[in-house]
C-alpha cells in the first residue's frame, strides 16, 4: 500500500510539473485534469489493480518453492495458496473493470468538451482567416484531432500509467528479491533507451505528416461532392478530382508506411530486449542458485517478473505513436483555440438605429491579396429611408462594400459609419440585429423551411412567418408541398430551384425586419422567369420604405432607376455619384452601363 501510494503521488507530481509547461503534453494534462473526479478514482484502481498483479509471479515462485522443497508439500498448503490466488483474481478483474470504464468515460467527456471549445473558437474568428484555412483542415480539427486526442487524454493515458507503474513496481519487487540479478538485467536498459529515443523522433514527425496529408485528403473529398454538378458537367472533371484524391490517398499511405516501419523496428527491438533480458536473468540466476546466493523459486518469480516488465515495455512502446500522433493533434487544435481573433467586438450598444450610412474615404484591400487594393477612397452617404444603389462593373468593388458595412472585414483606413458610429465601435449584435442580406448565392441549410426563414429572429409566430413568405412570393410553392413549412430544405429533403432559394432568403430578410436591408444582386444568377418572381418580391419589399435604408447592387436597370442616390464604382473607385437623371445628364460611365444595357435588350 505504501508503494502504491508513493507511485501515485509520484505520478500526480509528474503530472503537475508537466502542466505548468505550456507544452502540448501539458495541454493534454490539463484537460485530464478538468475530469479528476472521474480520473483520480480511475487511476486509483489503475495502482490497485497493478499492485494485484504484481502478485502474481510471487505466488507463482512460492508454487515452485513449496513443490520442489525437500520436507514435501501437503495439498492443504496448496490450496491456501490457490485461494489467494482467486482472491486477487477477482480483485483485479473488478479494479480493471472500473478502471477501463472510468478512463474511457473520461475520454468522452474531455473529447466533447474538446470539440464545443474548438467549435466556439472557430466561430469566434473573423472572415479574413477563414479565407486562407481550408474546410477541410478546420473539419479534421473537430473530427479527427480532437479523438486522436481523446484516445491519448484517456486510455493511453492509462495503459501508460499502468504498465510504467507495473514497471516500477515489478523493478521494486526484482530489487528486493536480488539486486545482483536485477543490475545484470538492467544493463540492456540504455541500449533500448537511446533507440526509443530516435524513434519517437522520426515517429513524431511523421504523425503530423500523416495528420496533415489526411486533412488534405478531407478537403478534396469535399470539394468534390459539395460541387459535384461541376465536377460532373466537364469532360475531366472526376477523372482530375479522382486523381488528386488517389494521389493525397498515396502521400497518406507514404507516411503510413514509414510509421509502420518506425513501429516495426521499435516491435523487434522490444523483441530482441526480451530475449536478452530473459537469458541473462537465467544464466546469471542458475549461477546464483549454485552458489547458494538465491532459492529457486525466487528464480522462478523473477524470470516471471522479467517477462512481465518486457510486457509492459512493449505495451509503452505500442502506444507511443497515438502519443506522437497526440502531440501533433493538440498542436493544432490549440493553435486554434488559444488563437485571439484578428477583429475585436466593438463596445456600442444603441437602443436604435435610424438607419444612416456613410462611407468616408474607405480604403480597403483583402489580407490575402495585400498588393491589390479593392477600395479607394470610397465615399457615399445615404440617409434614413433612402435607397442607395451600387452600380459598377463585375469586380469592381460592390459586394466589399457590403461586406464592409457587415463589419466581414475591416478598411484599412477612411471609415464606415452607420447613424454617424464607425461600425468597428458598435457591437457585432448590434450590426446583426438591424441589417440582413440578401446575396446573390442563397445559402439554405438542411433544416425545415420554417427554421430557414426564421433563421435570423430568436421567436417567429407562424403569422409572421407566412406574412414574410407572401411578400417574398414563397408562401405558393412552401404550402403545396405536403409537410408544408416544416419540409426539409436542402441536403436530406426537397431541393429548390435558384429561384425559389432566392425567394426563400428574401423571406428570411423580411422576417428579420431590419432597419438596413442589403440587396446584392439577388437576381443575377436567375432565369428570366424566377427572376421575375423575384424582382416582384424585392420591388414588395422596397415598398416599405418606412423607417428602412436600402443598400442595392443590381445590374437591372429597373431597380437602381428609382434609387435616391446610384453611386459607380469602377476599380474600386468611387466615379460618379447621383440620381438616375443626374448622372444621365453629366456623367459618362453610369450613361455607359445603361447604353450597354439598352443595347442587349435590343
Ligand atoms: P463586385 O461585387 O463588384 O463584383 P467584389 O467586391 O466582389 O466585386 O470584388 C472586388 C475585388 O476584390 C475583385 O478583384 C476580387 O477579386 C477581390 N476579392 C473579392 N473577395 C475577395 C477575397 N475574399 N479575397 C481576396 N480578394 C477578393
Ligand atoms: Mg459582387
Amino acid at each position: 500500500i505504501l508503494v502504491v501510494i508513493f507511485i501515485s503521488t509520484a505520478s500526480l507530481c509528474f503530472g503537475a510539473y508537466l502542466a505548468r509547461l505550456n507544452s502540448p503534453t501539458g495541454k493534454i494534462m490539463k484537460l485530464a485534469a478538468g475530469e479528476s473526479r472521474i480520473l483520480i478514482p480511475a487511476t486509483f484502481c489503475l495502482f490497485l489493480n497493478s499492485g494485484l498483479f504484481i502478485l502474481l509471479p510471487y505466488f507463482g515462485g512460492q508454487f515452485v518453492q513449496m513443490v520442489g522443497s525437500n520436507t514435501g508439500v501437503t495439498s492443504e498448503e496448496l490450496n491456501q495458496i490457490t485461494e489467494k490466488i482467486v482472491v486477487v483474481a477477482v480483485a483485479s478483474s473488478i479494479t480493471s473493470m472500473i478502471r477501463g470504464m472510468l478512463f474511457v468515460l473520461a475520454g468522452e467527456r474531455i473529447v466533447r468538451e474538446l470539440r464545443k471549445q474548438v467549435f466556439h473558437a472557430l466561430l469566434r474568428q473573423e472572415v479574413a482567416f477563414f479565407d486562407v484555412q481550408t474546410t477541410g483542415a478546420l473539419v479534421s480539427r473537430l473530427t479527427n484531432d480532437t479523438q486522436t486526442l481523446q484516445n491519448a487524454a484517456s486510455s493511453n493515458i492509462s495503459i501508460f500509467l499502468r504498465c510504467s507503474s507495473s514497471l516500477l513496481l515489478s523493478l521494486i519487487v526484482m530489487f528486493v528479491t536480488s539486486w545482483k540479478l536485477t543490475l545484470a538485467m538492467l544493463a540492456t536498459v540504455p541500449v533500448v533507451s537511446i533507440l526509443a529515443a530516435i524513434m519517437g523522433h522520426f515517429q513524431r514527425k511523421v504523425s503530423k505528416k500523416y495528420q496533415d496529408e489526411t486533412a488534405e485528403l478531407g478537403n478534396i473529398a469535399s470539394e468534390t461532392f459539395g460541387n459535384l454538378r461541376t465536377v460532373r458537367a466537364f469532360q475531366s472533371g472526376e477523372r482530375l478530382m479522382e486523381k488528386k484524391y488517389c494521389d493525397a490517398s498515396d502521400q497518406v499511405y507514404l507516411y503510413g508506411w514509414k510509421r509502420s516501419m518506425i513501429y516495426g523496428a521499435w516491435s523487434g527491438v522490444v523483441g530482441l530486449l526480451f530475449f536478452v533480458a530473459f537469458t541473462v536473468v537465467l544464466r546469471f540466476g542458475a549461477g546464483l542458485v549454485e552458489r547458494g546466493e538465491m532459492q529457486s523459486g525466487d528464480l522462478i518469480s523473477f524470470v516471471l517478473y522479467t517477462v512481465s516488465l518486457s510486457g509492459s515495455v512493449a505495451m509503452l512502446g505500442s502506444i507511443m505513436p497515438a502519443f506522437s500522433a497526440a502531440i501533433g493533434a493538440t498542436q493544432k487544435i490549440f493553435e486554434i483555440t488559444d488563437r485571439i481573433p484578428a477583429q475585436s467586438d466593438g463596445l456600442l450598444d444603441p437602443v436604435e438605429c435610424k438607419g444612416k450610412l456613410e462611407f468616408e474615404k474607405v480604403c480597403f484591400t483583402y489580407a490575402t491579396r495585400p498588393d491589390a487594393m479593392v477600395l479607394k477612397n470610397v465615399s457615399f452617404q445615404a440617409e434614413s429611408n433612402q435607397v442607395v444603389a451600387l452600380v459598377g462593373q463585375s469586380g469592381s468593388g460592390k459586394t466589399s462594400c457590403v461586406s464592409l458595412l457587415q463589419r466581414l472585414y475591416d478598411c484599412q483606413s477612411g471609415a464606415v459609419k452607420i447613424d454617424g458610429v464607425d461600425v468597428k465601435e458598435l457591437k457585432f449584435s448590434y450590426l446583426r440585429r438591424n441589417m440582413a442580406v440578401v446575396s446573390q448565392e442563397p445559402i439554405l441549410f438542411a433544416i425545415s423551411a420554417r427554421e430557414n426563414i426564421a433563421f435570423g429572429v430568436e421567436e417567429a409566430d407562424q403569422g409572421k412567418l407566412e406574412e414574410a413568405a407572401k411578400l417574398a412570393n414563397c408562401h405558393g410553392f412552401i404550402s403545396e408541398w405536403e409537410k408544408g413549412y416544416d419540409t426539409l430544405v436542402g441536403e436530406r429533403g426537397i431541393q429548390l430551384s435558384g429561384g425559389q432559394k432566392q425567394r426563400v432568403a428574401i423571406a428570411r430578410a423580411i422576417l428579420a425586419n431590419p432597419t438596413i436591408l442589403l440587396l446584392d444582386e439577388a437576381t443575377s444568377a436567375l432565369d428570366a422567369e424566377s427572376e421575375g418572381m423575384v424582382q416582384e418580391a424585392l420591388e414588395q419589399l422596397m415598398k416599405q420604405r418606412e423607417g428602412r435604408t436600402f443598400l442595392v447592387i443590381a445590374h437591372r436597370l429597373s431597380t437602381v432607376k428609382d434609387a435616391d442616390v446610384i453611386v459607380v464604382l469602377s476599380s474600386g473607385e468611387c466615379v460618379e455619384t447621383g440620381t438616375h437623371e443626374e448622372l444621365l445628364a453629366k456623367g459618362s460611365v453610369y450613361k455607359g452601363l445603361v447604353q450597354r444595357q439598352l443595347d442587349l435588350r435590343r
